[in-house]
């Protein structure tokens, strides 16, 4: 621990946020129902093994995932259980999905024929479109998907839809939900009816969950509610559960310097001092994952549980703040830019607000140049 904090920028992982995110989930499912947290991208940049490890203590045995290489990563960190990937994986990486025991989802009917040509018995979950038109045969297609079933080498262990509206606090988007509920339990029901075997079924996302949890199913794929977040501040505060962010980021403050009134700092002078300004240089950029866009006093950092100001623009590895108005602040101090310091806080989605964006991105940007440890 000692020598982490020597590090120049880093996150740190509540545990005790995450326990309490998956208690407080956990209570909203449906029977039959666990949870599928969502790892992909880094598990949202706070950490894919880190994460999946907790929740492996927590007794959670299934994940979800974008990539095949990400399973992978995922199996090398020793974590047990069904992992899915959602996402495309060229039929290549077959033998892959056999070696590290992954289940992937058949986008349509189509890739599921060139699957099934590689000869090797998969685990597979079909992925239904239900009005998202993103990923998985239309759910109108009831011949293609029963094929699907019939393919000699898939091992079709799910069936599942993904919801197209995010915002589920609305009434009209929740009608859309559970008319997309509908079509997919009719296609389900039809295929069982016809013979086909689906021991699991799934749709709901962090939204579903707690806004529509009546839809049902056996997995809930939640990611970014787990983390403690929404994608913004209003679905945040419109949860229906207390969640609480897991993710801190932090810097250390490596020097600290005074310019005089009119003098200019950072790349192309952008921030002109129009007072004698005190200047700390947190070790932290857009390399790390800040987004560029905070330039110029858009964002800010806390330190010392005050509000700093960033001046100028930020840089890769480097990023100025206004410590003008904190006067201990001092060249070893931690400057806070998710989280909380004192009684001042700064959210993924206050990024994600300053930024134009949603907590979501601005969480799976940060980079793997950080460190991540769990506290
Ligand atoms: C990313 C993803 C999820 C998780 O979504 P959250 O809104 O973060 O809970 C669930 N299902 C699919 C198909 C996804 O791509």
């Amino acid at each position: 621990m000692t020598g982490f904090y020597q590090g120049r920028a880093w996150i740190e992982l509540s545990r005790a946020a995450l326990r309490h995110n998956v208690e407080q989930l956990q209570s909203l499912l449906p029977p039959n129902c666990v949870l599928m947290p969502a790892v992909k991208a880094n598990a949202y940049g706070h950490g894919a093994v880190l994460i999946a490890r907790e929740l492996n203590a927590l007794g959670i045995n299934a994940f979800c995932v974008a990539t095949v290489f990400e399973g992978i990563e995922l199996r090398q960190g020793g974590i047990a259980g069904e992992i899915l990937i959602l996402g495309y994986t060229h039929p290549q990486y077959v033998p892959l999905l056999v070696q590290y025991h992954l289940t992937q989802t058949i986008l349509d009917h189509r890739y599921a024929l060139e699957l099934n040509a590689c000869g090797q018995i998969i685990n597979v979950h079909i992925k239904l479109d239900t009005g998202m038109h993103r990923l998985g045969e239309s759910c109108e297609n009831l011949d293609k998907i029963q094929r699907i079933f019939a393919c000699q080498f898939l091992r079709t262990t799910g069936v599942y839809t993904h919801l197209y509206e995010d915002d589920l606090t609305l009434p009209s988007n929740r009608e859309a939900a559970l008319t997309q509920g509908k079509a997919f339990y009719q296609a389900v029901g039809h295929l069982k009816h016809i013979g086909c075997q689906i021991p699991k079924v799934h749709i709901l996302a962090s939204s579903g969950l707690l806004h529509c949890s009546e839809i049902g199913g056996n997995y809930a794929r939640a990611g970014i509610a787990l983390y403690g977040q929404l994608s913004t501040n209003d679905e945040w505060k419109k949860a229906g559960v207390v969640l609480k962010p897991v993710l801190s980021l932090k810097a250390r403050i490596t020097l600290i310097r005074e310019i005089a009134q009119g003098e200019g700092a950072g790349y192309g002078h952008q921030f002109q001092a129009k007072r004698n300004t005190k200047i700390a240089v947190a070790a932290i950029g857009y390399g790390d994952g800040i987004p560029r866009s905070l330039s110029n006093g858009v964002g800010a950092a806390l330190v010392r549980g005050r509000v700093a100001p960033i001046v100028g623009r930020v840089c890769m590895d480097q990023t100025l703040l206004d410590v003008t108005d904190i006067p201990f602040a001092v060249s070893v101090d931690t400057a806070v830019f998710i989280g909380a310091s004192g009684e001042q806080e700064i959210t993924a989605c206050d990024v994600a607000e300053q930024t134009e964006t949603i907590s979501n991105e601005v969480l799976s940007r940060l980079s793997t140049r950080l460190n991540r440890l769990v506290v």
